[in-house]
């Protein structure tokens, strides 16, 4: 069975992002990009069931710009066994994401597709859902346990209160959450080999999808400044102020 396993390059989670001064987004000039940290997730999971013989082969696609071939040849140094580079210098909406992964599927026939629950840069949460609508397979979001035998997954997903077991057929999408597995480190020889793995190069339009985006950003800005926070000497003042002041109890 192929997996296929669609890796987003963000902002690395520890960079603090700035608004551009005319508010048109984020300034991201000379900012470290990583792979987003739920498709490493994915990533992760995706190796597991091949070193159970669950999967055959793993195939890692990302869609953007050049360099995301970087965050493929991290997906190949996870354990990844090839990867395609959908590569278009312009703005991807998740539908158009969904769109691309689509015509994947069509080409490739994975048993099943295991990506992030979200991206941590748009905070979308939506190509998964999409993905699954498109290609009308079933999914299984927000997992935090992959079980697959007799050709269905058996996901447990977080939900609110609690967790929630369910059985998909495959072929089926999963989302991935946090909870799912702790990515393994990517070693130097693992590195290496990486760089010999083949890494497909295709444009949208050879996939005969259309990506012009469908939604315009208007404004972009900066979350209101906290105040400074006061020092009270004793629980009396405390209580006093949070009655009083800030009107909470
Ligand atoms: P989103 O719906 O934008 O929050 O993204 C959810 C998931 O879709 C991500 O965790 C990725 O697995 C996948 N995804 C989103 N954008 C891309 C992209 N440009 N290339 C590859 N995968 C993507």
């Amino acid at each position: 069975m192929k997996l296929l396993v669609p890796v987003k390059r963000v902002v690395d989670y520890n960079v603090k992002v700035r608004v551009k001064s005319d508010g048109s987004g984020m300034d991201l000039a000379g900012v470290k990009m990583s792979m987003n940290p739920f498709d490493e997730i994915a990533v992760e999971e995706a190796v597991r069931l091949k070193e159970k013989g669950v999967a055959t082969e793993i195939i890692a696609v990302s869609c953007g710009v050049a360099q995301c071939q970087e965050t493929l040849r991290t997906a190949l140094a996870i354990g990844a066994d090839r990867a395609i580079l959908v590569e278009t210098d312009a703005e991807l909406q998740p539908l158009a994401v969904a769109k691309i992964l689509k015509a994947l599927i069509d080409k490739e026939q994975p048993g099943l597709v295991i990506l992030g629950k979200q991206a941590i840069d748009d905070d979308c949460n939506q190509v998964g859902q999409m993905l699954a609508a498109l290609a009308d397979l079933p999914q299984a979001t927000f997992a935090s346990k992959v079980e697959v035998a007799d050709g269905k997954a058996q996901v447990t997903r977080e939900v609110d209160g609690g967790l929630e077991t369910v059985s998909v057929t495959l072929p089926a999408v999963v989302t991935t959450d946090l909870r799912l597995n702790e990515p393994r480190y990517v070693t130097l020889p693992n590195i290496m080999k990486a760089k010999k793995k083949p890494l497909e190069n295709v444009k949208p339009a050879d996939l005969g999808v259309d990506v012009t985006p469908r939604l315009k950003t208007l404004k972009v800005s900066e979350p209101p400044k906290r105040g400074a926070g006061v020092k009270v000497p004793d629980v009396a003042t405390l209580v006093d102020k949070l009655k009083n002041e800030a009107k909470v109890i």
